[in-house]
């Protein structure tokens, strides 16, 4: 439903908060505890389906617009398809051209090529947009299967970039990603295979002789290379393969068990292999310095340290031995992440050097690095940690992560893209239409494709609802299936309801997640409203026997939030980001006639919420224009003194879709260095060419440089 310019007044709170914004729980992770009765299982996407609401409309516009600009600029030349035939041809003996693109850029048709798959698995549900782009997917599709498996070498090997420089020796280089290429085919095979219902095999077949093959090549018998992947990515996909070979038959139990152990010896043999490399740095950057189960503390590249946590802990699931070899390691670099290396929106890895980690609470808003995929490594890490240890703290730490971290990387048109996101700009900043290095617009597409996935947990006798996003899930508690039905108006409000259906009475707990950033909330079963409050692991649970036809409302308030980090994190002192609900705000010139680092906001004023149908005013065939904007009381200086402004502030997701201008998530509270333009404006006979007087102390550079011979 959509309101125009409805405005609305709602209650500030201002909050010290870091992070995840989770500190109101008990949220130190500690899996070690679990025992195996305890795990929980995430409820697979397969049988999740999100049937309508905000991110219904993010789907929609995946299938309809991301994706085609994604098959368009992988099938380009430098691409990455085009190797994928290239090698196909070769290996038909039929003429071919050599290497195109990054070394690693297999890995980006693999994502597309998995991001397809997900796209057929969405219910179209009558949409003849979805239906026509479904189509079109369905039959690209086929067009590449073929070259698919003919890319391959006969022996399981398969990354283009070798393949097609036959001069080069494979596995020569560990930082070369082969591994990483060819763990998101196996990710892309596993998503055919479960696209088609099992019906067609044959791309499967093809990731079981990758796997194969590196069993094969891998490990620690007479003849095997004992070395690791510089970019992790592997292990996942392994873990998923031996998950699926577990259901296949007898015929596949010992590719299950020898897959699983190949995802544990890369992980186990970090740190200590023959061939390492006498270079600090590099072991730092891909995790390599000390045997994971010692990592105390998250260095080097965000993405391949989140990918190797993410495997650590879903290897920890299936692996008794393994759970107990990690658990203080995943404690403790969770711990390090979430409460002192990521910003307000959830992003982390500063470093643009290095696309990493820096120190504890080194976290600069200018150089906020925040990879798109660091992000989605980071909703990765935290939906296996939630399986070992049943604390909230993990999915609000993932719907942080989706709304503010991830979703900006993509504009309101589907077809441009950010890889950094930066949390202030002075000149703002454009999106591109694609990269050299696209790993993060089909990291984007596959999340967003499989984000039922991240909304319940269950176990033998509870059932989490971790996101509040509409949909529809089949569950079963014992021989009883359970329809759940729900229905949310998150982000823009925190209400919504849950309606089970089952043939037959059952009892377990629903467990409805408390939000980190909610105010007050009312629940109640069948209209009555229950006495609740939120347990030590930050969960509104209900233990009842269930009927068909219950239904479960919710609604969580959500007041405007000043949200301050803690004072280590020295450039923010002074400064505050707003949160309303899951969704991050930052101010953009565009909407604000004044300087949006100098002007103040007020945390003690009043503000309101103004509904904009769209917020750049074009047309919106996928809904994802829609948003409440915040205004809020502040001031500014000028010659008189101060002057009050209101300021405007967006969703985070929602910049750079208008003009290229300043933006900042962080705002002063207090003023900060004036500005003499404020109380004058200087000129100047002569200004060396591109400068002007107008930059004089206007606080982005140093004026000694330049000024220093003026009067
Ligand atoms: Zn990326």
């Amino acid at each position: 439903m959509k309101h125009t310019k409805r405005i609305l007044a709602v209650l500030l709170t201002s909050t010290l908060c870091f992070g995840c914004c989770s500190a109101a729980f008990a949220n130190d992770a500690a899996p070690a505890s679990v025992t195996e009765a305890e795990l929980l299982r995430n409820v697979p996407t397969e049988n999740v389906s999100i049937t309508s609401g905000f991110f219904r409309d993010y789907q929609r516009l995946t299938i309809c617009q991301i994706i085609p600009t994604a098959i368009a600029n992988v099938e380009k030349g430098t691409g990455g398809m085009p190797n994928i035939i290239n090698a196909a041809k070769m290996h038909r003996g039929e003429s071919y051209s050599g290497f195109s693109g990054a070394l690693y850029v297999d890995s980006d048709v693999h994502k597309v090529l998995e991001s397809m798959c997900y796209a057929l698995t969405i219910d179209p549900m009558g949409d003849s947009a979805v239906l026509a782009a479904q189509e079109q997917i369905r039959s690209k599709l086929e067009e590449w299967i073929p070259y698919y498996l003919d890319a391959q070498d006969t022996n399981g090997y398969f990354d283009t970039y070798y393949i097609l420089q036959p001069s080069m020796t494979k596995y020569s280089n560990v930082n070369n990603h082969e591994l990483y290429c060819m763990g998101h085919f196996i990710e892309a095979a596993l998503a055919h295979y479960a696209c088609t219902d099992g019906t067609d095999t044959r791309l499967l077949e093809e990731a079981i002789r990758v796997a194969d093959h590196l069993a094969a090549t891998f490990g620690t018998g007479a003849g095997q290379r004992k070395q690791i992947p510089g970019h992790q990515e592997i292990e996942l996909a392994l873990l998923k393969l031996s998950l699926l070979c577990q259901t296949l038959g007898a015929g596949y139990a010992e590719k299950a068990q020898a897959y699983s152990q190949l995802a544990a010896f890369f992980l186990d043999t970090r740190g200590d292999y023959e061939g390492r490399a006498v270079d600090c740095d590099a072991w730092i950057h891909w995790q390599d310095h000390m045997p994971v189960a010692q990592q105390t503390e998250a260095v080097g590249h965000a993405v391949r340290a989140q990918y190797m946590y993410t495997a650590m802990a879903e290897l920890s699931c299936v692996d008794p031995a393994r759970r107990t070899l990690y658990a203080s390691a995943l404690s403790s670099l969770w711990n390090d992440v979430t409460h002192t290396k990521q910003y307000v929106t959830g992003g982390v890895g500063h470093s643009d050097h290095m696309e990493g980690f820096s120190t504890s609470y080194d976290l600069p808003n200018d150089k906020s690095y925040c990879e798109t995929c660091a992000g989605i490594a980071n909703m990765l890490w935290n939906r296996a940690m939630s399986k070992l240890d049943p604390t909230s703290a993990y999915a609000n730490q993932i719907e942080t992560d989706i709304y503010n971290a991830v979703l900006g990387c993509v504009n309101f048109d589907g077809n441009k893209f950010f890889y950094q996101n930066y949390l202030t700009s002075d000149t703002g900043l454009t999106r591109n239409s694609w990269y050299g290095t696209a790993c993060c617009p089909p990291n984007l597409t596959r999340t967003l494709l499989s984000l039922g996935s991240y909304i319940y947990n269950i176990s033998d006798t509870a059932l989490y609802v971790n996101q509040y996003i509409t949909n529809e899930a089949q569950v079963a508690f014992g021989d009883t299936p359970v329809q759940v039905a729900m229905n949310s108006n998150f982000p823009n409000k925190g209400n919504g309801n849950l309606t089970l259906s089952m043939d037959e009475a059952t009892d377990f707990t629903l467990n409805l997640r408390m939000p980190a950033w909610a105010g007050s909330f009312t629940v109640k079963v069948n209209g009555t409203a229950l006495r609740l409050s939120a347990n030590e692991k930050g969960w509104l649970s209900i233990s009842r026997t269930w009927s068909d036809g219950d239904i479960i409302e919710f609604d969580f308030s959500m007041p405007v939030r000043f949200e301050k980090t803690p004072d280590q994190v020295t450039t923010n002192i002074g400064y505050t980001a707003v949160r309303r609900g899951p969704l991050v705000y930052c101010a953009e010139a565009v909407d604000n006639d004044f300087r949006i680092r100098y002007a103040t906001i007020d945390e003690t004023a009043e503000a309101t919420l103004v509904w904009t149908d769209s917020l750049d005013g074009a047309a919106d065939p996928y809904g994802v224009r829609d948003l409440y904007q915040l205004k809020i009381p502040g001031k500014k200086q000028n010659h008189n003194g101060t002057e009050v402004v209101t300021w405007t502030l967006i969703p985070f997701y929602a910049r750079s879709n208008r003009a290229q201008c300043a933006m900042s998530v962080y705002l002063p509270l207090v003023f900060k260095a004036q500005e003499l333009h404020q109380f004058a404006t200087p000129t100047a006979s002569y200004t060396y060419p591109g400068d002007s007087p107008l930059h004089l102390n206007d606080g982005s550079d140093s004026p000694a440089n330049r000024w220093t011979s003026w009067n």
